[in-house]
């Protein structure tokens, strides 16, 4: 089912989200909703908080893009490059505004799959972006808080008005949405 996806306006954003402890339907439940509100959005990834549930739990839909699709419990980085990566990040909890913002190139990442089993994957640029994106919102952190500072003031008031609920004035969005994009207004 689709949910309403919070944006920076809500407060649970900031939060830290708990392990999931029990592999059941409402894990799946979870997940399925997950994936309808992130494609209903066009986005390529999002975390359980970002529809106010408060669980470490991710998706992330990059086939468009050459990478992978899929549901990761209680993810960990086990490991990550020193060689970083430039590029674009825009959140759907972040409506309107996208930001250059380093990232490491490289991520091999622990995760549980939907039935508890431990298992590990790579990524490489946008699919080791999305995931550490991602992971970010299981600890409370939006992309837009972890700018470099000459940026992040470029960006202030627009950042202001979204945690106001209003919309930016110059909407921009990432190039790597997987459909046209819904502006938030
Ligand atoms: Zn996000």
């Amino acid at each position: 089912m689709v949910k309403p996806i919070l944006t920076i306006q809500d407060k649970r954003l900031y939060q830290v989200s708990e392990s999931i402890k029990k592999f059941d339907r409402s894990l799946r439940d979870l997940v399925r909703d997950m994936f309808d509100s992130m494609i209903e959005e066009g986005g390529v990834g999002l975390a359980a908080v970002q529809i106010g549930v408060l669980k470490r739990v991710l998706v992330i839909d990059l086939v468009q893009k050459g990478f992978i699709k899929g549901a990761f419990v209680n993810p960990r980085v086990i490991e990550a490059s020193n060689e970083m990566q430039d590029g674009e990040e825009g959140c759907l909890s972040v409506p309107g505004l996208s930001a250059e913002l380093k990232r490491p190139r490289w991520v091999k990442i622990g995760f549980q799959d939907l039935s508890g089993n431990e298992k590990t994957v790579e990524g490489e640029m946008l699919l080791a972006r999305a995931f550490l994106h991602e992971m970010d919102h299981l600890d409370g952190k939006v992309f837009v808080d972890q700018l470099e500072p000459k940026l992040h003031k470029e960006l202030a008031g627009d950042i202001d008005r979204i945690k106001q609920g209003l919309p930016v004035k110059e909407p921009h969005e990432p190039k790597y949405r997987n459909k046209k994009q819904k502006i938030a207004s």
